[in-house]
Protein backbone atom coordinates (compact mmCIF):
# COMPACT_ATOMS: atom_id res chain seq x y z
CA UNK A 1 0.00 0.00 0.00
CA UNK A 2 1.02 3.62 -0.48
CA UNK A 3 1.64 5.65 2.65
CA UNK A 4 1.95 8.51 0.90
CA UNK A 5 2.02 10.02 -2.41
CA UNK A 6 2.68 13.60 -3.89
CA UNK A 7 1.86 14.23 -7.21
CA UNK A 8 3.26 17.44 -8.89
CA UNK A 9 3.78 19.09 -6.07
CA UNK A 10 4.77 22.91 -6.21
CA UNK A 11 4.68 25.79 -3.63
CA UNK A 12 5.59 29.07 -4.47
CA UNK A 13 5.74 31.73 -1.71
CA UNK A 14 4.67 34.89 -3.07
CA UNK A 15 5.88 38.02 -1.72
CA UNK A 16 7.62 41.41 -3.37
CA UNK A 17 9.78 38.47 -5.33
CA UNK A 18 7.62 35.10 -5.43
CA UNK A 19 9.99 32.26 -4.94
CA UNK A 20 9.39 28.92 -6.29
CA UNK A 21 10.45 26.14 -3.47
CA UNK A 22 8.96 23.16 -4.67
CA UNK A 23 9.06 22.58 -8.27
CA UNK A 24 6.79 19.07 -9.93
CA UNK A 25 7.54 16.99 -6.94
CA UNK A 26 6.36 13.12 -7.37
CA UNK A 27 7.34 11.11 -5.17
CA UNK A 28 5.86 7.78 -3.94
CA UNK A 29 6.71 6.23 -0.10
CA UNK A 30 5.25 2.60 0.49
CA UNK A 31 3.65 1.43 3.72
CA UNK A 32 6.91 0.00 6.24
CA UNK A 33 9.37 1.98 4.07
CA UNK A 34 12.50 4.05 6.30
CA UNK A 35 13.14 6.95 3.35
CA UNK A 36 15.62 9.60 3.41
CA UNK A 37 15.64 13.47 1.86
CA UNK A 38 19.03 15.01 1.33
CA UNK A 39 20.13 18.20 -0.19
CA UNK A 40 21.88 21.78 0.31
CA UNK A 41 19.91 23.97 2.69
CA UNK A 42 17.50 26.07 0.88
CA UNK A 43 16.57 23.08 -0.98
CA UNK A 44 12.96 22.74 0.12
CA UNK A 45 13.38 19.84 2.53
CA UNK A 46 11.49 21.75 5.58
CA UNK A 47 8.90 23.65 2.59
CA UNK A 48 8.36 19.47 1.71
CA UNK A 49 7.49 18.35 5.50
CA UNK A 50 5.56 21.05 5.98
CA UNK A 51 3.12 20.36 2.96
CA UNK A 52 3.09 17.05 3.93
CA UNK A 53 2.41 17.61 7.41
CA UNK A 54 -0.25 20.01 6.36
CA UNK A 55 1.36 22.80 8.25
CA UNK A 56 1.35 24.81 4.66
CA UNK A 57 -0.52 24.28 1.57
CA UNK A 58 0.94 23.41 -1.88
CA UNK A 59 -0.10 25.82 -4.20
CA UNK A 60 -0.63 22.81 -6.84
CA UNK A 61 -0.66 19.07 -7.36
CA UNK A 62 -1.83 16.89 -4.39
CA UNK A 63 -0.76 15.30 -1.38
CA UNK A 64 -2.15 11.95 -0.71
CA UNK A 65 -1.45 9.96 2.57
CA UNK A 66 -3.23 6.79 2.67
CA UNK A 67 -4.83 7.35 -0.49
CA UNK A 68 -6.25 10.57 1.40
CA UNK A 69 -6.10 14.14 -0.22
CA UNK A 70 -5.15 16.21 3.27
CA UNK A 71 -5.43 19.32 1.69
CA UNK A 72 -9.06 18.59 0.62
CA UNK A 73 -10.41 17.52 4.05
CA UNK A 74 -12.83 19.99 6.01
CA UNK A 75 -10.09 21.30 8.85
CA UNK A 76 -12.13 19.15 11.18
CA UNK A 77 -11.68 15.59 9.95
CA UNK A 78 -8.43 16.77 8.82
CA UNK A 79 -7.08 17.64 12.39
CA UNK A 80 -8.53 14.06 13.46
CA UNK A 81 -7.10 12.29 10.50
CA UNK A 82 -3.28 14.37 11.20
CA UNK A 83 -3.48 13.15 15.22
CA UNK A 84 -4.33 9.48 14.22
CA UNK A 85 -1.64 9.16 11.47
CA UNK A 86 0.83 11.85 11.65
CA UNK A 87 3.86 11.52 14.04
CA UNK A 88 6.51 14.67 13.86
CA UNK A 89 10.23 14.81 15.25
CA UNK A 90 12.33 17.56 15.12
CA UNK A 91 16.23 18.47 15.67
CA UNK A 92 15.16 20.45 19.06
CA UNK A 93 13.03 18.07 20.73
CA UNK A 94 10.88 20.37 21.70
CA UNK A 95 10.03 19.06 25.56
CA UNK A 96 8.20 20.74 28.13
CA UNK A 97 10.32 22.37 30.47
CA UNK A 98 7.77 22.24 33.52
CA UNK A 99 6.73 18.48 33.14
CA UNK A 100 8.25 14.98 33.93
CA UNK A 101 9.44 12.60 30.95
CA UNK A 102 6.15 10.56 31.66
CA UNK A 103 4.29 14.10 31.38
CA UNK A 104 5.55 15.02 28.40
CA UNK A 105 4.99 11.92 26.68
CA UNK A 106 1.26 11.09 27.98
CA UNK A 107 0.33 14.96 26.89
CA UNK A 108 -0.73 13.51 23.09
CA UNK A 109 -2.80 10.99 24.30
CA UNK A 110 -4.19 13.28 27.82
CA UNK A 111 -5.27 15.89 25.42
CA UNK A 112 -7.29 13.32 23.19
CA UNK A 113 -8.89 12.28 26.55
CA UNK A 114 -7.77 8.38 26.31
CA UNK A 115 -8.48 6.21 29.36
CA UNK A 116 -5.89 6.14 31.87
CA UNK A 117 -5.69 2.48 32.30
CA UNK A 118 -4.74 2.74 28.73
CA UNK A 119 -2.20 5.08 28.44
CA UNK A 120 -0.40 3.59 32.04
CA UNK A 121 -0.14 0.57 29.48
CA UNK A 122 1.22 2.18 25.95
CA UNK A 123 3.59 4.20 28.22
CA UNK A 124 4.74 1.13 29.67
CA UNK A 125 5.23 -0.56 26.29
CA UNK A 126 6.89 2.41 24.48
CA UNK A 127 9.17 3.50 27.41
CA UNK A 128 10.84 -0.12 27.55
CA UNK A 129 11.62 -0.31 23.66
CA UNK A 130 12.82 3.13 23.96
CA UNK A 131 14.79 2.07 27.15
CA UNK A 132 13.31 5.23 29.03
CA UNK A 133 11.88 3.45 31.91
CA UNK A 134 14.56 4.56 34.45
CA UNK A 135 14.10 8.61 33.68
CA UNK A 136 10.43 8.51 34.03
CA UNK A 137 10.20 10.87 36.73
CA UNK A 138 12.56 13.50 35.52
CA UNK A 139 12.82 16.29 34.09
CA UNK A 140 13.77 17.75 30.31
CA UNK A 141 17.15 18.90 32.16
CA UNK A 142 18.22 16.49 33.58
CA UNK A 143 18.65 14.54 30.79
CA UNK A 144 21.15 14.01 28.23
CA UNK A 145 20.57 14.89 24.70
CA UNK A 146 19.88 11.55 23.15
CA UNK A 147 17.78 10.90 25.97
CA UNK A 148 15.77 13.95 25.05
CA UNK A 149 15.18 12.54 21.59
CA UNK A 150 14.16 9.45 22.58
CA UNK A 151 12.06 10.78 24.90
CA UNK A 152 10.43 13.52 21.93
CA UNK A 153 10.22 9.66 19.64
CA UNK A 154 8.21 8.27 22.33
CA UNK A 155 5.86 11.20 22.20
CA UNK A 156 5.72 11.08 18.62
CA UNK A 157 4.63 7.60 18.13
CA UNK A 158 2.42 6.22 21.79
CA UNK A 159 -0.33 6.39 19.27
CA UNK A 160 0.55 4.40 16.68
CA UNK A 161 0.65 7.02 13.87
CA UNK A 162 1.23 5.29 10.43
CA UNK A 163 3.67 7.86 9.00
CA UNK A 164 6.71 9.32 11.49
CA UNK A 165 8.51 12.64 9.72
CA UNK A 166 11.52 13.60 11.07
CA UNK A 167 13.11 16.87 10.44
CA UNK A 168 17.09 16.53 11.49
CA UNK A 169 16.06 14.14 14.42
CA UNK A 170 20.00 14.09 14.97
CA UNK A 171 21.30 17.19 14.14
CA UNK A 172 21.83 18.39 17.57
CA UNK A 173 23.33 15.42 18.68
CA UNK A 174 27.08 13.73 19.02
CA UNK A 175 27.69 10.91 16.82
CA UNK A 176 26.95 8.50 19.27
CA UNK A 177 23.71 9.46 20.77
CA UNK A 178 22.57 9.78 16.93
CA UNK A 179 23.38 6.03 16.12
CA UNK A 180 21.86 5.74 19.21
CA UNK A 181 18.40 7.30 18.11
CA UNK A 182 18.75 5.69 14.63
CA UNK A 183 19.23 2.87 16.00
CA UNK A 184 15.51 3.39 17.94
CA UNK A 185 14.03 4.62 14.30
CA UNK A 186 14.99 1.66 12.70
CA UNK A 187 13.82 -0.27 15.74
CA UNK A 188 10.07 1.19 15.50
CA UNK A 189 10.25 1.01 11.65
CA UNK A 190 11.04 -2.84 11.95
CA UNK A 191 9.03 -4.02 14.86
CA UNK A 192 5.87 -1.40 14.86
CA UNK A 193 5.63 -1.11 10.44
CA UNK A 194 5.99 3.00 11.23
CA UNK A 195 6.83 4.33 8.27
CA UNK A 196 9.91 7.00 8.55
CA UNK A 197 10.08 10.29 6.08
CA UNK A 198 13.41 11.80 8.05
CA UNK A 199 15.47 15.20 6.69
CA UNK A 200 19.37 14.66 7.30
CA UNK A 201 22.42 16.41 6.17
CA UNK A 202 24.37 13.31 7.43
CA UNK A 203 25.46 10.69 5.02
CA UNK A 204 25.84 8.28 7.64
CA UNK A 205 22.83 8.85 8.80
CA UNK A 206 20.97 8.48 5.46
CA UNK A 207 22.83 5.20 5.01
CA UNK A 208 20.14 3.50 6.91
CA UNK A 209 17.38 4.78 5.09
CA UNK A 210 16.21 2.29 2.50
CA UNK A 211 15.93 4.80 0.10
CA UNK A 212 17.09 8.43 -0.32
CA UNK A 213 15.37 11.30 -2.03
CA UNK A 214 18.13 14.10 -2.58
CA UNK A 215 16.51 17.79 -3.90
CA UNK A 216 18.35 20.54 -5.10
CA UNK A 217 16.38 23.95 -5.71
CA UNK A 218 13.27 22.60 -5.09
CA UNK A 219 13.28 19.51 -7.65
CA UNK A 220 14.07 15.61 -6.85
CA UNK A 221 17.14 15.15 -9.14
CA UNK A 222 18.51 11.84 -7.53
CA UNK A 223 17.16 8.94 -5.82
CA UNK A 224 19.24 5.64 -4.09
CA UNK A 225 18.43 2.51 -2.98
CA UNK A 226 20.46 1.20 -0.15
CA UNK A 227 22.98 -1.12 -1.38
CA UNK A 228 23.85 1.03 -4.71
CA UNK A 229 27.22 2.54 -5.07
CA UNK A 230 26.89 6.66 -5.84
CA UNK A 231 29.49 9.14 -5.78
CA UNK A 232 27.48 11.74 -3.41
CA UNK A 233 26.71 9.46 -0.98
P1 LIG B 1 15.59 23.68 3.47
O1 LIG B 1 14.70 23.12 4.55
O2 LIG B 1 16.04 22.67 2.48
O3 LIG B 1 16.72 24.47 4.04
P2 LIG B 1 13.34 25.44 2.94
O4 LIG B 1 12.20 24.59 2.55
O5 LIG B 1 13.37 25.99 4.32
O6 LIG B 1 14.72 24.69 2.60
O7 LIG B 1 13.41 26.65 1.94
C1 LIG B 1 13.41 26.53 0.51
C2 LIG B 1 13.44 27.90 -0.12
O8 LIG B 1 12.21 28.58 0.12
C3 LIG B 1 14.54 28.78 0.47
O9 LIG B 1 15.10 29.52 -0.60
C4 LIG B 1 13.81 29.69 1.41
O10 LIG B 1 14.44 30.93 1.49
C5 LIG B 1 12.44 29.82 0.77
N1 LIG B 1 11.39 29.99 1.79
C6 LIG B 1 11.12 29.17 2.83
N2 LIG B 1 10.08 29.63 3.54
C7 LIG B 1 9.68 30.78 2.96
C8 LIG B 1 8.63 31.74 3.20
N3 LIG B 1 7.79 31.58 4.22
N4 LIG B 1 8.53 32.80 2.36
C9 LIG B 1 9.38 32.94 1.31
N5 LIG B 1 10.37 32.09 1.01
C10 LIG B 1 10.51 31.02 1.81
P1 LIG C 1 15.29 23.51 10.16
O1 LIG C 1 14.71 22.59 9.13
O2 LIG C 1 15.70 24.83 9.58
O3 LIG C 1 16.35 22.89 11.01
P2 LIG C 1 13.35 23.09 12.34
O4 LIG C 1 13.87 21.70 12.43
O5 LIG C 1 13.34 23.92 13.56
O6 LIG C 1 14.08 23.92 11.17
O7 LIG C 1 11.87 23.04 11.80
C1 LIG C 1 11.62 22.44 10.58
C2 LIG C 1 10.23 22.77 10.10
O8 LIG C 1 9.24 22.06 10.84
C3 LIG C 1 9.92 24.25 10.21
O9 LIG C 1 9.64 24.74 8.93
C4 LIG C 1 8.70 24.33 11.11
O10 LIG C 1 7.73 25.21 10.58
C5 LIG C 1 8.14 22.91 11.11
N1 LIG C 1 7.51 22.58 12.40
C6 LIG C 1 7.87 23.02 13.62
N2 LIG C 1 7.05 22.54 14.56
C7 LIG C 1 6.12 21.77 13.91
C8 LIG C 1 4.99 20.98 14.34
N3 LIG C 1 4.63 20.91 15.61
N4 LIG C 1 4.29 20.30 13.40
C9 LIG C 1 4.66 20.35 12.11
N5 LIG C 1 5.69 21.08 11.66
C10 LIG C 1 6.42 21.79 12.54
Amino acid sequence: MNELELKKVCKIYEGTVSYQALDDIDFTVKSGEFVGVMGPSGSGKSTLLNVISTNDFPTSGQVLLLNQDLHRLSEDSLAQFRRSNLGFVFQDFNLMDSLTIRENILLPLALEGTRFSAMKQALQEIAMQLRLTEILERFPFEISGGQAQRVAIARAIIHRPSLLLADEPTGNLDSRSSHDVLSVLEQMNQDFGVTILMVTHDPIVASHCHRVIFIKDGRIYNEMYRGEKQQDF
